[in-house]
């Protein structure tokens, strides 16, 4: 049986347009369009990676939310919202991407991530153990409400990656270093996390999405689209497809469908919903990133070569640069310091994991790709 994927096309957030087209994506999903019953304890997971204004598409976009929690509780479902953004708290990401308003209005409760879960895994997989926050399991469902955004590691941000916010605070570090620079490594994290977390439906906002240097500091784009999928292998890469990214760049997609957790072949999944003329896009920028190249061995002189003149590393700007210390303190493999007051990364020891870039909110920290990666990379488009 085919994988659905439901793909809505909807130009803006005004809630009269927007909620029946989330609507679609519900009755595309399950045979009578409900996913949840009365009594049921839902979990929303939206990305609330730093707290940010929703004009920047840094987060799932609080109309988005709050017309899925409409619908949920409509149904009877006792909701709650729950991340753990890796820079300040729950309460503030919430406050300030413009959720209370709504959480107040449909009494869903905020569920910050604070207990451990440890989660054993067969030997079959890469990683045998992983922390979770153990509120995750607390729920019947989990609805897993992720934002169209490129990704400087994992090229784009959508389902499965959405779900790493389970991994409470500075854990989130200690994953990016034993995965090394090893994109693939990551990858498994990832699928680990979602073949654990198992969301009953995976939504994506892409209505404004993210193209660049995301999944922080990108550029917000229009694209337009609404998805959601029971299968977000599928969905993510259905998505990949339509923002015009070979599937494969999306190494969950991949990694996904070899080990079983979903699809990724386009004759595996059914698409519904609205037409889609006009995708794929043909000019959504792509972040400035090789990352494949960190899959070879650190021994293959030909990584050895890439890393020297092609692969893209972080800088940081000194005259944006704040001093603030936050890069500093979450660097996994601790390669920026701060000599004589300014900060300074040790390239030996960066494994390009750009949580620096992710996290600093002074948009202090570039992506630079010498001139052969650059070269390179005009050639691919
Ligand atoms: S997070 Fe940004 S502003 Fe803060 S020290 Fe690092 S580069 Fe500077
Ligand atoms: S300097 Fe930035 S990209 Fe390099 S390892 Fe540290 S956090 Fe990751």
């Amino acid at each position: 049986m085919k994988s659905i994927v439901s793909v809505r096309r909807c130009q803006d957030y005004r809630h009269e347009i927007l909620r029946p087209q989330i609507e679609k994506l519900f009755t595309d999903s399950y045979e009578n369009g409900i996913c949840a019953k009365r009594g049921d304890s839902v979990l929303l997971k939206p990305n609330l990676l730093r707290p940010a204004s929703p004009d920047k598409a840094i987060v799932t976009h609080p109309m988005f939310v709050e017309i899925v929690a409409e619908i949920l509780s409509d149904c009877g479902a006792r909701l709650s919202i729950g991340d753990s953004p890796p820079l300040g708290n729950l309460q503030r990401a919430l406050a300030r991407s413009g959720y209370e308003p709504f959480l107040k209005r449909l009494s869903i409760k905020s569920m910050p991530f604070l207990q451990k879960k440890t989660v054993e895994f067969g030997e079959d997989r890469i990683y045998k153990k992983i922390d979770l926050a153990q509120e995750v399991f607390d729920f019947d469902k989990v609805i897993n409400l992720a934002k169209l955004k490129t990704h400087c590691q994992m090229t784009l941000t959508l389902a499965v990656k959405n779900l790493f916010g389970v991994v409470i605070g500075t854990d989130k570090a200690s994953w990016h270093l034993r995965a090394g620079r090893m994109t693939d490594n990551f990858a498994h994290v990832l699928l680990q996390i979602y073949e654990t977390v198992q969301p009953e439906l995976s939504m994506i906002d892409g209505i404004l999405s993210m193209q660049g240097n995301g999944p922080n500091s990108g550029e917000p784009r229009h694209v337009g689209i609404i998805c959601a999928s029971r299968d977000a292998v599928a969905l993510d890469s259905v998505v990949s497809y339509l923002v015009g990214f070979p599937v494969d760049s999306v190494r969950t997609t991949v990694i996904g469908e070899e080990l079983g957790l979903g699809v990724a072949s386009s004759d595996r999944i059914a698409v519904v919903g609205d037409t889609t003329e006009g995708f794929p896009l043909v000019d959504f920028k792509a972040p400035k990133s090789m990352s494949m190249a960190w899959n070879l061995s650190y021994w293959n002189p030909i990584r050895r070569f890439m890393e020297n003149h092609v692969i893209t590393k972080p800088e940081i700007d000194s005259v944006v640069c704040q001093n603030c210390g936050i890069c500093m303190r979450h660097c996994p493999p601790q390669a920026i310091s701060e000599i004589n007051g300014k900060m300074f990364i040790n390239r030996k020891k960066c494994i390009s994991c750009f949580c620096c870039h992710e996290l600093c909110g002074s948009d202090a920290i570039n992506i630079r790709q010498p001139y052969l990666g650059r070269l390179l990379s005009s050639f691919s488009k």
